[in-house]
């Protein structure tokens, strides 16, 4: 079994769906009937998905997508794995494709920023007029973007047109460019940069895992590592250097491992160390660390003794610093 080869396919499509719940239905048995797993969202808007399985399994599914009425043309951006990255198959109903909950909803089939290529959105990145804005969160963007792109402050795709309007100093006059993991988040927010009156507005077409795998770029002008939705949590994308962006949350020092916090009730992503996990107990804060229901200190049987003990140690080294 374990010397199969097995891919990974993110993939989207938006087109309308006059029922979600029934696609939903037959989506899920086709996916279960042929042992697939991973994520899929279907809304009225089309959908989205990340899946896992062996080349069998894969090729399955994207034989019936492209024989399917709504589906056919679906593009594929397939990565090469040594098992699956997701635990479960999910089909889920959902409003959106991409949660950017908008007053005012932008259909990306009518309105959205000009598709480019790897290539070209390559060369217009280094064009002094442009600006490069990252599409995306900032626990991904701190494990890797595109040189000298603009972050956004934000923890969730919905609070990014909040922050553009807060922020629109930045962008006056400029082209816009910007990109995201698949290009899923892009088709409908560049569409909103548009709506919004920016003139001139691009999209990385396939997003950043296209880039990474596009044999003239190569992932160029590319730091740290691509985020990704499933049990990889991240991968490579320029092929001719490998800076290091991430920083550990602790000590500052270059890191691209992410752990969750172990406080269930915050579950917040950090950049750590294996030392560093262990020294702070996977935790964001001292709050979390001394949390009742603290997963770390389950998962290793940690003694009420023993936790007093390396807190002690750790009040002891921030009073020194
Ligand atoms: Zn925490």
């Amino acid at each position: 079994m374990d010397t199969q080869s097995y891919r990974i396919l993110l993939y989207y499509k938006y087109v309308h769906i006059e029922d979600p719940a029934a696609q939903r239905e037959e989506h899920l048995n086709f996916c279960n009937g042929i042992g697939l797993k991973g994520r899929v969202l279907i809304s009225e808007e089309g959908i989205n998905g990340t899946v896992s399985g062996t080349v069998e399994q894969t090729q399955a599914y994207i034989d019936m997508m492209d024989n399917h009425p709504l589906f056919k043309g679906t593009v594929f951006k397939i990565d090469e794995a040594e098992g699956h990255a997701f635990r479960k198959m999910r089909v889920r109903v959902r409003k959106e494709l991409v949660n950017l909950s908008l007053e005012d909803d932008v259909d990306p089939l009518k309105l959205t920023g000009t598709h480019l290529e790897p290539k070209e959105f390559f060369e217009k990145m280094q064009d002094p007029d442009t600006v490069v804005l990252d599409a995306r969160n900032d626990y991904e963007y701190d494990l890797g973007h595109f040189k000298g792109a603009i972050k956004p402050d934000i923890q969730n795709f919905r609070e990014l047109p909040e922050w553009i309007k807060e922020n629109k100093d930045k962008f006056e006059g400029k082209k816009i460019l910007t990109y995201c993991t698949g290009g899923v988040r892009c088709e409908k927010f560049s569409g909103w940069l548009l709506k919004e009156g920016f003139e001139d507005v691009g999209q990385l077409h396939g997003g950043i895992v296209t880039y990474g795998k596009d044999p003239e770029v190569r992932g160029k002008l590319w730091d740290g590592q691509c985020y990704v939705f499933d049990d990889r949590i991240s991968v490579p994308v320029n092929q001719e250097e490998h800076v290091i962006v991430g920083r550990d949350y602790y000590t500052g020092e270059p890191c691209e491992r992410y752990v969750r916090c172990a406080n269930p009730e915050c579950n917040k992503q950090i950049l750590s160390s294996e030392e560093n996990e262990h020294k702070y107990l996977r935790s964001c804060s001292h709050d979390c660390r001394v949390h009742p229901r603290n997963r770390y200190i389950s998962e290793h049987g940690l003694s009420e003794e023993e936790v007093a003990k390396r807190m002690k140690k750790l009040e002891e080294e921030a009073v020194q610093s």
